[in-house]
């Protein structure tokens, strides 16, 4: 039997270092969904599409073909061919995924996409652990392990404004936020503690501490 782990979380709790990092101890593939939201918000932009517009993004939401590659030592994702593993990372990638991902035909397209990714319909894909919001609550609701991260809002914003290179904290502290309340609050899929999910809170423990956690959850 196939393994899938479920790793869901707010924004910047460290869940892709943690998650990759089980993934490759475990020899599991690894799908980061934030990165296919933010694929999609990427080609909205690119392609002039008020992101603020439900009604305009759910125009499009048929034409970004997506490809994600589930190797957790080199996750990449491609939007019409197009290698945007960097790009979507952009500040204004990150400020317009939240509201992007509220409507709900961007959310069904991706769900299937998701759902083939974690169980190919012709074959054997492996186990995985899958990254994400509503993963737990709606991708899979059936994967063995669940886990729900949280971490101190200030501790996430001083960790990601080191690895941003020093950019300001309060800002980067009220992007997180502003990005959990929009995913908590939305009426699709919203974040939240699966059933069954077990309440992982990181903020004192060092990355490898929560790798072996996990991977303690996944073992036993
Ligand atoms: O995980 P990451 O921070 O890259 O996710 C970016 C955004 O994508 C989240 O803030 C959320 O708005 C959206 N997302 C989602 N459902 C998921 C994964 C991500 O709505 N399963």
């Amino acid at each position: 039997a196939t393994v899938v782990v479920a790793v869901d979380g707010t924004s910047g709790s460290g869940k892709s270092s943690t998650c990759r990092g089980v993934a490759g101890r475990l020899g599991l593939r690894y799908l980061d969904t934030g990165a296919m939201f933010r694929a999609v918000t990427w080609w909205m932009l690119q392609h002039g599409v008020d992101v603020h517009d439900p009604d305009a993004v759910a125009a499009r939401a048929g034409e970004p073909v997506l490809a994600s590659g589930t190797d957790p030592d080199g996750p990449t994702i491609a939007v019409d061919g197009v290698d945007v593993s960097a790009a979507i990372r952009t500040e204004e990638v990150t400020r317009a995924v939240s509201p992007v991902s509220t409507v709900p035909a961007v959310r069904a397209r991706l769900l299937a996409q998701q759902r083939e990714i974690i169980a190919p319909p012709g074959g054997p894909g492996g186990g995985i652990v899958v990254e994400g919001r509503d993963i737990g609550s709606t991708v899979w609701p059936e994967a063995e392990v669940k886990v729900y991260v949280t971490a101190d809002p200030a501790a996430r914003a001083a960790r990601r404004a080191l690895e941003e290179g020093g950019s300001d904290v309060a800002a980067t502290e009220q992007v997180l936020r502003e990005r959990d309340r929009i995913d908590s609050g939305r009426a699709t899929a919203p974040l939240v503690q699966a059933d069954g999910a077990v309440h992982v809170d990181t903020t004192p423990y060092t990355l490898d501490e929560v790798i072996d956690l996990l991977v303690d959850l996944v073992e036993r």
